[in-house]
């Protein structure tokens, strides 16, 4: 099997002024491999986004160390950052607030084709191309975004995180923020997506009922740590962490 990413005793420590420091994320491992679909699930607080923004090089690590594609995330996000996110891509919970409010979405779309030195007008070829992958029209390229619903600015998002044909997506709460059947509409988006694409993908969730629906396997975050990791529905059926426990609980 392929890493697509690794993770080795990763801690991140912030230093906050004036207070004690925060141990947001504690010696933790963990792999994604080719193909796969990883879940991380955890109650606010417990560390994901922290996650999210170590394995896309938003952050550095204090200690351990990040492998995306085989390589080191701190070293090539300094010596060949366009290498780097062409490789791993990310989608936020807030799509209106990810987009530039002054700019189309399809201006948004193609700046990362525009960073590569691709032409204005292949460029406008791929948008298309990349808004009707996702299910939008082409004319959502001259929409702004408060002018979409949250659906369609998510599906807006992922084109967005598309265009460059990421092998690996990040979502972050991606689906936390839209109603219940704009939620399931993204996420067989998504599913449609890893089958067609080569994806790997991780989603990051505080619902574990929808990581139980989606993700191949899934890694429970309390407080930093990995308490679990495991199929959905082993550890939905046979929680060994207690905070599983109240997890599963909590859903049915
Ligand atoms: P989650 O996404 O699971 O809600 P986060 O990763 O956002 O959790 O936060 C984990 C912990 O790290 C929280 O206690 C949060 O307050 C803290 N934290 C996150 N980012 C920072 C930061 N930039 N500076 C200080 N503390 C932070
Ligand atoms: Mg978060």
């Amino acid at each position: 099997m392929e890493e697509m990413i690794t993770v080795k005793n990763v801690s991140k420590n912030f230093i906050n002024r004036g207070s004690a420091d925060t141990l947001a994320v504690k010696d933790i491992s963990f792999t994604l491999e080719r193909g796969e679909t990883l879940g991380i699930v955890g109650e606010s607080g417990s560390g994901k986004s922290t996650v999210a923004r170590l394995i896309t090089g938003l952050i550095s690590p204090t200690s351990g160390e990040i492998r995306i594609c085989d390589n080191d995330i701190q070293k090539q996000r300094c010596e060949d950052p366009l290498g780097l996110y062409s490789n791993i891509q990310m989608v936020f919970q807030n799509p209106v607030e990810s987009f530039n409010p002054r700019k189309t979405l399809g201006y948004g779309i193609d700046e990362s084709l525009r960073n590569r030195g691709i032409s204005p007008s292949a460029a406008a070829t791929i948008v298309a191309q990349l808004l009707e992958k996702v299910g939008l029209t082409p004319d959502f390229s001259t929409k702004y975004p408060h002018q979409v619903s949250g659906g369609q600015c998510q599906r807006a998002a992922i084109a967005r995180a598309l265009a460059v044909e990421p092998r690996i997506l990040i979502c972050d709460e991606a689906t936390s923020a839209l109603d219940v059947t704009v939620q399931k509409q993204i996420i067989e988006l998504l599913d449609e997506l890893r089958r067609t694409r080569d994806l790997s993908i991780i989603f990051i969730c505080h619902n574990l009922a929808l990581v139980q629906s989606f993700c191949d396997r899934v890694i429970v975050l309390y407080d930093g740590e990995i308490v679990e990791q495991g199929k959905p529905d082993d550890i939905i059926n046979n929680p060994q962490a207690e905070y599983t426990k109240l997890l599963v609980d909590s859903i049915l």
